[in-house]
């Protein structure tokens, strides 16, 4: 199969020659390693969108995990990366992006940066991503990498993204990385209508049960669970305390 160039990353083999050591891994067994992913973790369980596939096939993970877990880093699971933080199992970004239903042209929002390689899959669908990471060092990495890796429409804040980004709404998808005892009320409003929230919510600090929210008019909002989920918690004014950590 071809897969059509990504459109904003002008030369992904250079990009990636930047992450992979002169030592045991080649540019080829990461290659293989992320076609086996796209294969075996995220299209055999379901995930169909070719958009998603594509993107998912295309995004050098290894340049997103800390130094020293690039051999780790298309294994079927979350890492760790800086700040007590992770970079997200492969399988649930590719399943957070279908379900927000992620399309050419779209503005998107994601709360909880991290690594950054969630706002790299979502780039690489939508015409502009805004991400938004609570620790500055996280969110600094991350907007240095992207930047790096050739993403021109990723813009990195750090704030509290429980309060969303009123400047650049409406947003067609918005997609949390990080669980919450509720949906964000602000995160509903900044949605057009038509557009798509994906967030992990719950009463316990770190199993959630992914929710969409779909705006369906000024006043009208759908919402289904979806799956069970474990994610590191939402911390801030419309997510959890952080004193109760
Ligand atoms: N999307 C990330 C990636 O691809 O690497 C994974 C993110 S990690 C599972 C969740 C992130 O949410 C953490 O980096 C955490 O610091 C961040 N976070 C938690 N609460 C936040 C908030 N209120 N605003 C912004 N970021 C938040």
């Amino acid at each position: 199969m071809v897969l059509p160039k990504l459109r904003r990353v002008p030369d992904g083999n250079e990009a990636l020659a930047a992450w992979v050591h002169h030592g045991m891994i080649s540019k080829a067994d990461f290659a293989q390693a992320r076609a086996d992913m796209v294969e075996h973790q995220i299209a055999r369980r379901g995930v169909r969108d070719p958009l998603v596939l594509d993107a998912m096939a295309r995004i050098p993970r290894e340049a997103f995990v800390l130094s020293g877990w690039e051999d780790e880093a298309y294994e079927d699971q979350p890492l760790p990366i800086a700040d007590r933080q992770t970079i997200s199992q492969p399988f649930i970004v590719a399943f957070m992006v279908e379900t927000a239903g992620l399309r050419p042209g779209d503005r998107a929002l994601e709360i909880g940066t991290g690594s950054g390689y969630a706002a790299a899959v979502m780039a690489a669908i939508a015409a502009r991503v805004y991400t938004i990471e609570r620790h500055p060092t996280l969110a600094k990495a991350a907007r240095t990498r992207l930047r790096e890796l050739g993403f021109g429409n990723v813009e990195v804040r750090v704030g509290d993204g429980t309060l969303g980004w009123p400047e650049a709404q409406p947003f067609d998808a918005i997609i949390v990385t990080a669980g919450g005892p509720k949906v964000p009320a602000e995160l509903r409003e900044q949605l057009a209508i038509g557009g798509r929230l994906v967030i992990p919510v719950g009463d316990s600090m770190h199993r959630q049960s992914l929710v969409r929210v779909v705006r369906e008019g000024p006043e009208k909002y759908r919402e289904e669970a979806l799956a069970d989920v474990a994610f590191v918690p939402l911390i801030g004014e419309a997510g959890w305390d952080p004193s109760r950590r």
